[in-house]
C-alpha cells in the first residue's frame, strides 16, 4: 500500500468538512466494510463525505496522488465496485439526508441515504417513488444503475423519476443534470452508473402511496413449480399494475407461518404487493390461492415502509454473495424447467431464484430515451448464489454459472449492470446494447481520463 505523505494528508483533513480515515485508524476496518463479504479491499485513504465541497477535495488529491478513486454509495453492490485497494474512496456514508417538499411532490436525497432513509423520511408525508426491495441498499447505486421495485410496475423504474442530479465532474466543477441542463449528461446517469461523475444529490419524483398496502407472501410446494409458474405467467398478462408479483425459489426460511417439517425444502413463493384499496386487492389476489395447495400464506395490510423492509432477514450484510442475471420478454416452458433443475440443486440454504415482475410503466418508455435501454424486459432471471463459508465459493459460483448458462437462450439481450458481478467487465457493451456508443462518447466528454473506472465500466 503507498503510504501517503503526512503533510499532504493533514492538508486534505483541514480542507475537507467530513473525516479522513486512514489504513492505521481504529475504525478503518469497520469503515471499508461492504454488503457483499467476499469483497475485501483496502484503501489507502477513505475520505467520508460531509458535504459536496467535500468531493472536489477528494478528486482534486486523488489526481495528484495518482491514486485511482472508488465511490461508496450504500456498499450494497454485488461487484464491490465501491471498493479500491491502494486508492481513494469517496465515502458517502455519513451523507444520508432526506428532504421532502411535500407540495411539489419531490424529494432531495444526499447519496448516501439508504433506501430505508428514503422511504422514511417520504412516507411522513404519505409518498413514495419506486426503489429496490432491501432498506439497506444505497440510493446512489441503486438510481445510477436503474432501479426497480414494487411500484415499478405503476411508475416505473427509479430513474424514470429522477428529475435532476446534482453532480461533480472529473475535472473538478459542479454542475447540475436535468432535462433542461447538461442534457446529455442527465441522459448519461439514468442507467450509465457511476462512470460520468459524482453524484452529490438526487432529486426525485414522488406520489401518494400508502401509508397502508396489502402484501405478503404465498408459499407453494416445488413439485408444484410448474403449474404455479404457468398461472402466475398467465394472471400477471393481465393483473393492474398497482399489483406486482415477484416468484423467489428458494429452501424455505424458518418462517413462523409454515409448518416445521416444510422449513429447509425448495419451495415456490409468491410475494404479492398492491399499491391500492385494501378490500380490492384481496379479491384481486384470491385467484392465486388456487395455483397449488400452498403449505402457507401471509398477506395481509401493513405499512408500505414494513414491507419496504420485509425481505432484509434474507439479505443481511456479511455473507458472501454471486449473482447473475438476465433480462426475459416472456417466461417460457423451457426457462420454467431450468428454474427447477437449478432449483432442485440449490447448493447453500441462502441461495435463490428471484422473478422480478417489470411489465408496465418501465415498458412505456423508449429505449433510447436514456442510458438503460431495457424498456421490453418483462420479468427479470435474478440468480442469487449466497453463502457462508469460504469453502462453499467454488460450488455456489458453479452453480450460480452453470443455471446462467442454461438459461442464456431464453434471455433477452442487454443486462441490468446492478445485478453484474465483478467479473462480468467484458459484458458491459452487451449490457447497454444500441445506448453503447452514445455512452462512450458522453464518456469521452465528462471523463475522458477514465477517473471513475470503479464500476461496470463504459471505455470511451
Ligand atoms: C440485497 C440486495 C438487494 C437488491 N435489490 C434490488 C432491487 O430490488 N432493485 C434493484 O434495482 N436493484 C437491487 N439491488 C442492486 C442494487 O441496485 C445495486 O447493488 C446498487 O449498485 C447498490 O447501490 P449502492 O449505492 O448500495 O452501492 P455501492 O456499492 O455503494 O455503489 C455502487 C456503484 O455505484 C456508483 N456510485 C455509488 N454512489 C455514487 C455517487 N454518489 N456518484 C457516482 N457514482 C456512485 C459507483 O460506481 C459504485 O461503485 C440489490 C442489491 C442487493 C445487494
Amino acid at each position: 500500500m503507498k503510504i501517503q505523505s503526512n503533510e499532504k494528508i493533514e492538508t486534505l483533513k483541514n480542507n475537507v468538512k467530513g473525516q479522513i480515515v486512514l489504513p492505521d485508524d481504529p475504525n478503518y476496518d469497520e469503515v471499508r466494510k461492504i454488503w457483499n463479504a467476499m469483497i475485501d479491499r483496502r484503501p489507502a485513504v477513505i475520505v467520508q463525505c460531509a458535504e459536496a465541497d467535500d468531493v472536489l477535495h477528494a478528486i482534486s488529491y486523488a489526481r495528484g496522488n495518482k491514486l485511482e478513486i472508488s465511490i461508496r454509495g450504500g456498499g450494497h453492490n454485488i461487484a464491490g465496485s465501491a471498493l479500491c485497494d491502494n486508492g481513494l474512496l469517496i465515502d458517502f456514508s455519513n451523507m444520508t439526508t432526506v428532504s421532502v417538499d411535500a407540495q411539489k411532490r419531490r424529494a432531495y436525497v444526499e447519496p448516501g441515504a439508504t433506501l430505508g432513509d428514503f422511504d422514511k423520511a417520504v412516507q411522513v408525508h404519505g409518498m413514495a417513488t419506486p426503489v429496490g426491495i432491501n432498506s439497506t441498499t444505497g440510493i446512489a447505486g441503486l438510481t445510477l444503475g436503474g432501479g426497480f421495485g414494487w411500484l415499478t410496475r405503476k411508475y416505473g423504474m427509479t430513474i424514470d423519476n429522477l428529475v435532476s442530479a446534482e453532480m461533480v465532474t472529473a475535472d473538478g466543477r459542479k454542475i447540475r443534470a436535468s432535462e433542461n441542463e447538461n442534457e446529455d449528461l442527465f441522459w448519461a446517469i439514468r442507467g450509465g452508473g457511476g462512470n460520468f461523475g459524482v453524484i452529490t444529490q438526487f432529486e426525485f419524483a414522488l406520489y401518494p402511496v400508502g401509508p397502508e398496502i396489502l402484501a405478503g407472501l404465498l408459499v407453494f410446494p416445488m413439485d408444484q413449480a410448474k403449474q404455479v409458474l404457468q398461472k402466475y405467467r398467465e394472471f400477471v398478462k393481465t393483473a393492474p399494475e398497482e399489483l406486482n408479483i415477484w416468484v423467489v425459489i428458494r429452501k424455505a426460511p424458518p418462517l413462523p407461518f409454515l409448518p416445521e417439517d416444510v422449513h429447509g425444502k425448495e419451495v415456490v413463493v409468491l410475494a404479492v404487493f398492491y399499491a391500492g384499496n385494501i378490500a380490492e386487492g384481496e379479491k384481486l389476489i384470491d385467484p392465486l390461492r388456487s395455483f397449488g395447495d400452498t403449505y402457507g400464506e401471509h398477506i395481509g395490510a401493513q405499512p408500505y415502509g414494513q414491507w419496504q423492509q420485509a425481505f432484509d432477514p434474507l439479505l443481511t450484510p456479511g455473507a458472501r454473495n454471486y449473482w447473475k442475471s438476465h433480462n426475459l420478454t416472456e417466461l417460457s416452458d423451457g426457462l420454467m424447467d431450468s428454474i427447477i433443475e437449478f432449483a432442485g440443486k440449490l447448493p447453500s440454504p441462502h441461495c435463490e431464484i428471484f422473478l422480478p415482475l417489470m411489465s408496465g410503466a418501465a415498458n412505456r418508455v423508449p429505449s433510447d430515451a436514456m442510458a438503460y435501454g431495457h424498456r421490453d424486459a418483462q420479468f427479470v432471471l435474478n440468480v442469487h448464489g449466497r453463502w457462508d463459508e469460504a469453502a462453499q465459493d467454488a460450488t455456489c459460483i458453479a452453480w450460480a454459472r452453470e443455471f446462467f448458462e442454461v438459461s442464456a437462450p431464453y434471455a433477452s439481450t442487454g443486462a441490468y449492470v446492478n445485478f453484474m458481478s465483478g467479473d462480468e467487465g467484458d459484458r458491459v457493451a452487451a449490457a447497454y446494447g444500441v445506448n453503447y456508443e452514445r455512452l462512450q462518447q458522453i464518456k469521452k466528454k465528462y471523463d475522458p481520463e477514465n477517473i471513475f473506472h470503479n464500476n461496470q465500466n463504459i471505455k470511451a
